[in-house]
C-alpha cells in the first residue's frame, strides 16, 4: 500500500509544523516545500538548514524547491535553488525532489551525489503541467537512471491519457511514482497500489493545495482505506462528468470498510465511455456505479442486461462477471420508487421534466404503476422518442397507462391532473448549474407533490420555489439511498 505524504505548503515554519501534528496520525512521511516558504523563512532555512525537519520525528522528509515552470513557485535564480538545495543536505532529510526534465541543469549530477553520498533518496521527478508527455516509458526510465525513484506529474486531458500513466507505471518494473493531475488524475492518487506506487501527495484541507486533485490525508487513510491492509483485492467504481459531486465513493467505501471488506472504491472523471471499459476490464473493475451522462452507453456496453436496463436503456450499475464480461443493471427504477411507493395509488398523472437515462426510469417506474406520465424536455423530439419507446416497451408488458411528451412548461401552462406529481430529472440545478431552474416561468398551485431527484445540492432552486408555493417536496436524497443500497447488494455478490 503506498504510502501517505503530506505536502507541506503553508508560508511559514510554524504553520508547517502545526500542519503536521495536526495530520500526524494519518501520514507516513511529509514534503517541504520550500518554495512556497515567505522569504523571511527562507532566509531563516538557509542559516539554519535543521530548523527545516526538527519537528518531523518519525516520519520520512522530503525537501522540494519547485520552479514555477512545474507548477511551483520559486521565484529565484536556477543557481540560488541549487544553492539553497545543496546548503540543506546536512539538515536531515531523508529524500530529496531533484526536477531532471531539463537538461544541463547546473550542477544536478553534483547534488545527485552529495544527496546520496549523505544517504539521502533522490526523487528524480518530471511534472507536465498540462498534458501527459508521449513517451513516458523513456522518460521513466530515464528518471530511474537518474534518482533512486522515478516520479511523473502529468496532467490527463481525459480516461485515454489516465490509461497511458497506469500503462506506463504496471511496466515500469523500477521504484516509482506516477500521478495524473487534475480531475482526470484524481484516481491515481487513491488507487496508487493499482500503479505500483511507492507513496501518494496529500494536502491538507482548507490549505493552499500542492497540486490540484490533491486529496487530504485523513480522508485518503479512512475513507480510502491508505495504509489499512496490504493489498486490495477488489476495485469499484463511479464513471460520471461531473463526478466531483457524488456521494458514492463514501457510501460504497464506508460499506465496504463497516462489512470489514477489502474492496476499494473511486470516482473517475470520464469523457469517453468505451475507453473507459477498456480501462475497467484493464484493471480490473468488479462493479461500477455510472452516472450522467453515461447510462445510456453504460446500457450499449453491457453484454447482458436486466430487464430495466431493457426498458429505460439506462443502465446505472455494471458488475463484472467471472469470464470478465460485464452485466448491466438499472437500480435507479427501485431508488426513484423507493420515496413515493406508499403514495403512488394517489397521483392521478405526473409530469416528469428531462428525457434522459433518469427519467426513463421515472417514466417507467410511474407508468409501471398505473400512472399517466407527460414527459417534458427542452429538446421536445427527445422526450418524443422516449414516449414512443418506453409506449412500446410497457404495451409489451402489458400496462396502460397513458404516456405523452410536450414542451417544458412555462408562464400560464396548466397540467391538470398531471400537475399532482412534477419530476425534476434534468440535470438544471446541479453543479454547474446550481442556481438553474428547468420551468422558471412555471406558476406552482400549491397542491403539486415537487420530486427533484437532484441529491447535491439537496435544496434546488426549483424545489425552494415550489416549496415557498405551499408544494410538498422530494428531494434526490431517498433516491440516492435506495438506488445505493441495491448497487451495494449487487457489489456484494461478486466478493468473496
Ligand atoms: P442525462 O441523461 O444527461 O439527461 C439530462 C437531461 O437534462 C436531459 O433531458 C437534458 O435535456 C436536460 N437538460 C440538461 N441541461 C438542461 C438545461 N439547461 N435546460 C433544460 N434541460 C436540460 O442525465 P440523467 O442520467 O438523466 O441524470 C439527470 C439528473 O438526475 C442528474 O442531475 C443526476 O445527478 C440525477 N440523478 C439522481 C439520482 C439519485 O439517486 N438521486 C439518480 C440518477 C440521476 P436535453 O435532452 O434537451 O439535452
Amino acid at each position: 500500500m503506498p504510502d501517505i505524504c503530506l505536502c507541506l505548503t503553508a508560508e511559514t515554519m510554524a504553520q508547517n509544523n502545526a500542519l503536521f501534528r495536526q495530520y500526524r496520525s494519518h501520514v507516513d512521511m511529509v514534503e517541504l516545500r520550500v518554495d512556497l516558504l515567505d522569504a523571511s523563512e527562507q532566509e531563516n532555512l538557509r542559516a539554519d538548514p535543521k530548523a527545516g525537519v526538527s519537528d518531523f520525528h518519525g516520519v520520512d522528509s522530503i525537501l522540494t524547491v519547485r520552479r514555477e515552470v512545474d507548477g511551483g513557485h520559486w521565484k529565484g535564480s536556477e543557481t540560488d535553488r541549487i544553492a539553497l538545495l545543496k546548503r540543506m543536505l546536512s539538515a536531515g532529510f531523508t529524500h530529496i525532489d531533484i526536477e531532471a526534465d531539463l537538461p544541463g541543469l547546473p550542477d544536478r549530477l553534483g547534488i545527485v551525489q552529495s544527496a546520496r553520498a549523505a544517504g539521502i533518496t533522490v526523487i528524480a521527478s518530471r511534472h507536465c503541467m498540462d498534458s501527459v508527455p508521449a513517451d513516458l516509458d523513456t522518460e521513466l526510465q530515464r528518471l530511474s537512471a537518474i534518482g533512486d525513484c522515478a516520479k511523473i506529474a502529468a496532467r490527463p486531458t481525459g480516461i485515454a491519457d489516465f490509461r497511458r500513466l497506469l500503462h506506463a507505471a504496471r511496466a515500469h518494473a523500477e521504484p516509482h511514482v506516477v500521478l495524473g493531475m487534475g480531475s482526470y488524475g484524481v484516481a491515481s492518487r487513491i488507487m496508487g497500489h493499482a500503479f505500483g506506487n511507492l507513496f501518494t501527495f496529500s494536502s491538507a484541507a482548507d490549505v493552499q493545495q500542492a497540486a490540484s486533485g490533491h486529496i487530504a490525508p485523513d480522508v485518503l487513510q479512512t475513507l480510502f482505506a491508505h495504509g489499512k491492509t496490504g493489498s486490495v483485492t477488489r476495485y469499484f467504481a463511479v464513471a460520471g462528468d461531473p463526478v466531483a459531486h457524488s456521494k458514492s465513493p463514501e457510501y460504497h467505501n464506508r460499506r465496504f470498510r463497516a462489512d470489514g471488506l477489502n474492496a476499494l472504491y473511486v470516482p473517475f472523471r470520464v469523457d469517453d465511455f468505451d475507453e473507459f471499459m477498456e480501462l475497467a476490464r484493464e484493471l480490473p473493475l468488479s462493479g461500477i456505479s455510472v452516472t450522467v451522462p453515461h447510462k445510456e452507453s453504460a446500457a450499449r456496453a453491457a453484454a447482458t442486461v436486466n430487464e430495466g436496463v431493457t426498458a429505460t436503456r439506462a443502465c446505472n450499475t455494471l458488475i463484472r462477471e467471472p469470464d470478465g464480461a460485464y452485466r448491466g443493471v438499472n437500480t435507479d427504477i427501485e431508488g426513484f420508487l423507493s420515496c413515493i411507493r406508499d403514495r403512488l395509488s394517489t397521483f392521478r398523472g405526473a409530469t416528469v421534466l428531462g428525457a434522459g437515462g433518469a427519467a426513463r426510469a421515472a417514466v417507467y417506474a410511474l407508468a409501471s404503476g398505473g400512472v399517466p406520465v407527460l414527459v417534458c424536455n427542452r429538446t421536445l423530439s427527445r422526450a418524443q422518442t422516449l414516449v414512443a419507446e418506453l409506449g412500446a416497451i410497457l404495451r409489451d408488458q402489458g400496462q396502460s397507462a397513458p404516456l405523452s411528451a410536450a414542451a417544458l412548461p412555462g408562464d400560464g401552462t396548466e397540467l391538470g391532473v398531471y400537475g399532482d406529481l412534477i419530476v425534476q430529472t434534468s440535470s438544471v440545478g446541479m453543479h454547474p448549474d446550481l442556481e438553474g431552474d428547468p420551468i422558471p416561468a412555471y406558476r406552482f398551485g400549491g397542491t403539486e407533490t415537487v420530486y427533484d431527484i437532484i441529491y447535491t445540492p439537496p435544496m434546488t432552486p426549483i424545489l425552494k420555489r415550489a416549496e415557498q408555493a405551499g408544494c410538498a417536496t422530494v428531494n434526490g436524497s431517498g433516491m440516492f439511498d435506495a438506488q445505493a443500497d441495491a448497487q451495494y447488494r449487487l457489489f456484494r455478490t461478486v466478493l468473496p
